[in-house]
């Protein structure tokens, strides 16, 4: 089933042109890796489809979800997400879940349920302020889950943490991955050749490769060579 149509996504920033007419599809359930290097648009596209970057032109459609419920449907992970360090992990993740929607009623359960996945368990009184860089990426990842978006939008999840921060991270996607549509931002591969069924590769705003892993893997596959002997 699709889950959201992009069509044409254009991002103009004076002279410059972020994203070039950008179209693909998500079906629901499903995970996709947007990739290419600094600078490629990533950051736009993801910034347009959660709603916080007002497209040039193009369209976005998310199902039958109109503009103004589009918070409670998605989720969005910054690259660089700010907590409020005064704030304890359970006061921010209960305030992102009521600023998404969830009745006053919910979020204390719902923040309390998400931290606890998350595996912040122990950590749930701390200032927000006190955390690690791992710690605040998770945190960053319950305020984005704690609503139970319909689309995750991630923007280099993993990028900036330790070998195992990066592993935590990468396994609470591949089981959130059961539950919602990911579409997540990375410029290195091998993230993506863990956890994607579809791969969306932007090089200077425009989307040059789009298709499976083994569909892209394919387009770029050497000639095989062969040898023959008499
Ligand atoms: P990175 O991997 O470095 O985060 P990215 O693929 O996410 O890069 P974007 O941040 O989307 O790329 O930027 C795409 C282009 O648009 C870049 O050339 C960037 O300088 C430009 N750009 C992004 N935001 C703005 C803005 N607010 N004003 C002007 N130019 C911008």
């Amino acid at each position: 089933m699709r889950l959201l149509q992009v069509k044409q996504l254009t991002k103009v920033y004076g002279e410059h042109i972020a994203t070039d007419h950008v179209s693909f599809e998500l079906q629901a359930h499903t995970s996709t890796a947007l990739i290419g290097p600094n600078g490629a648009g990533k950051t736009t596209t993801l910034s347009m489809l959660a709603g916080l970057v007002t497209p040039t032109s193009g369209t976005i459609q998310f199902g039958e979800t109109s503009k103004h419920d589009i918070r409670s449907v998605i989720g969005f992970l910054p690259q660089y997400p700010k907590f409020f360090p005064w704030l304890s992990a359970l006061e921010f993740t209960e305030m992102a879940a009521r600023l998404s929607g969830v009745s006053a009623k919910k979020s204390f359960i719902e923040a309390q349920k998400t931290l606890e996945f998350v595996g912040l368990n122990d950590a749930i009184h701390k200032k927000t302020g006190t955390f690690s860089g791992g710690m605040k990426q998770r945190l960053g990842l319950a305020q984005a889950i704690v609503h139970q978006p319909k689309l995750l939008l991630l923007d280099e999840p993993v990028s900036a943490l330790d070998p195992v921060g990066r592993r935590q991270v990468m396994d609470l996607l591949k089981e959130l991955q059961q539950q919602t549509t990911i579409l997540y931002s990375t410029h290195i591969l091998n993230d993506a050749e863990e956890m994607t069924d579809q791969l969306l590769f932007l090089r200077q705003g425009k989307l040059v490769e789009y298709g499976s892993l083994d569909e892209v893997r394919l387009r770029y596959a050497e000639p095989k060579i062969v040898i023959e002997f008499e």
